[in-house]
């Protein structure tokens, strides 16, 4: 008989020895199968060995690998499904490889100039493994007191750089999404918008503005409110004259402006708006003064962009992305808010089944500032490579992105045909081959589908008022001069083949 059957099926209150005898065995012998989820030392260290020389090898070769693969064929061998017994670490290595590695943008590589590239530099890793290995409860100070001073370390290091007073708050999120969310929602109710203020609640933006703030607005219930998209300047900067017409426009309409958000550094062109002048007209009509820094934010480890940064201070919420410039794998963002009481008021929560987790002290929990409750130990990823390397190396790597943005954007204009965007102020550029005519947006896409054939050098674009731009947005650790030049030889090499093809008359 099944000892279920014995202890639950007929509810007794003891055993007999023949039940209490099988339930041993049956233990034993499960015991003996969940054991392999807790592998002995020699299995570890041959998994351990197995991904350390997969990673080095990566690591050691990427120098020669391309920047992006265009697939051609489906992966073969490609392991499609859960088994029910664990297979082999090579075979488990190897389908990585061909299913996830040949295929798409290589991220980590020196030649990711598209989008806003990430980083993934070496010692996040290590803090990962640490994390996931110790596996400590980050998301309460009470389980993991020392997991959460450092996370908070982390945010008190960030808001002094953005010189947030000692009483500011912060979270480490996923990313910037999430961060333009926590924003959106502590926004909303330290306003104390209730839902029949939506319709006329006012947000104001460029189009310029990264997408993911229309969609916090969005997931925050307040599809309703009204969008104000301030005209930009021919340098992609909000035009501060029309945003406090516009406000002045609004109140006048009995409507409730309410936020307004400034780019640091936008996705699409890098451009940084005037962070002091509207955080003036934020302040003045009391505004939620939003920064999103994402791109931008760390770029005020280098002195000579301080001047970007001027008035920040002013913002109730500042939103940054270790992932973007300071280089850490994937998943790291950050939201910083200067008012403790409006964080906590959205996400600040007393369950009865955590009493036991409500201890006497001023340290901030991440779950009181963050719609997570158990998460990921992420503060580790960003502490290994900040205590190992230094600030330094950060400053330095940032300020030469800079320099190659700039170094590409003067080369490029030296090259016949070619027009550029605004100057760099960050690390993006923008250029386009133009012979004026109304066949340059197909001639620049033929151009960028040259470079994405090669694939030593991943480039994206972009399209401003109809017209088709390549960007460059050098932000990978790895990126260094050798990689423009790379990048100018390629493009020289591509517009000479579409002359050859006719594309572009002689
Ligand atoms: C990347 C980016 C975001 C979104 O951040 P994710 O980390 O991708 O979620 C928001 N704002 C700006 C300006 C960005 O560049």
């Amino acid at each position: 008989m099944d000892y279920f059957s014995v202890t639950f099926g007929t509810i007794m209150s003891k055993m007999s020895t023949d039940a209490l005898h099988t339930l041993a065995e049956r233990l034993k012998s499960l015991e003996r199968k969940s054991s392999l989820l807790n592998p002995p030392q020699g299995i570890r260290v041959q998994w351990q060995t197995a991904v350390e020389e997969y990673t080095n090898n990566f690591l050691e070769t990427l120098k020669t690998e391309k920047a992006y693969y265009q697939r051609e064929k489906q992966a073969e061998n490609s392991l499609s499904s859960i088994p029910k017994e664990g297979i082999h670490i090579h075979d488990l290595l190897k389908d990585y490889q061909s299913s996830v590695m040949e295929e798409g943008i290589n991220a980590a590589s020196q030649g990711h100039l598209g989008y806003i590239p990430g980083g993934g530099i070496y010692p996040s890793a290590l803090g990962d493994y640490l994390a996931a290995v110790s596996n400590r409860y980050a998301g309460i100070y009470y389980a993991a007191p020392g997991a959460v001073n450092i996370e908070n370390t982390l945010i008190r290091w960030m808001c002094d750089l953005m010189g947030f007073p000692p009483t500011s708050v912060g979270n480490l999120t996923s990313g910037g999404s999430i961060s333009n969310l926590i924003a959106i929602v502590s926004a909303r109710d330290a306003k104390g918008l209730k839902a029949a203020d939506y319709h006329r609640s006012v947000f104001y933006l460029t189009e310029q503005t990264h997408h993911s703030l229309q969609k916090a607005i969005r997931i925050a219930g307040m599809a309703e409110g009204i969008l104000r998209y301030i005209p930009v300047n021919n340098r992609f900067q909000m035009d501060t004259k029309a945003l406090a017409a516009q406000i002045q426009g609004d109140r006048a309409e009995g409507l409730q402006p309410f936020f307004v958000n400034a780019s640091l550094g936008t996705t699409n062109t890098g451009a940084v708006d005037d962070i002091a002048q509207i955080g003036a007209i934020a302040s003045k009509n009391r505004l939620w003064f939003h920064v999103d820094a994402a791109y931008g934010g760390f770029f005020k480890l280098v002195e000579s962009c301080s001047k970007y940064f001027l008035g920040i201070e002013h913002a109730d919420s500042i939103t940054l992305d270790p992932h973007k410039s300071l280089f850490l794998p994937f998943g790291t963002g950050t939201i910083l808010i200067k008012d403790a009481k409006a964080a906590l008021k959205s996400h600040y929560y007393l369950a009865d089944y955590m009493q036991d987790s409500y201890v006497d002290t001023n340290q901030i929990s991440p779950a009181d500032v963050s719609p997570e409750l158990t998460k990921h130990f992420r503060g580790l990823r960003m502490w290994f490579p900040l205590q190992l390397f230094g600030t330094a190396p950060f400053e330095a790597a940032l300020q030469e992105k800079i320099l190659l943005a700039q170094y590409f954007y003067y080369k490029i204009n030296e090259i016949t045909g070619f027009e550029t965007g605004p100057f760099p102020e960050l690390s993006i550029t923008m250029f386009r081959y133009s012979i004026s005519n109304e066949k340059d947006n197909g001639i620049n896409q033929k151009l960028l589908e040259y470079i994405k054939q090669d694939g030593r050098i991943f480039l994206s674009s972009t399209t401003i008022d109809g017209t088709f731009w390549i960007r460059v947005a050098v932000l990978v650790f790895r990126t260094h001069q050798k990689d423009i030049d790379l990048l100018l030889d390629i493009i020289k090499t591509g517009i000479n083949q579409l002359t050859e093809q006719g594309h572009i008359p002689r």
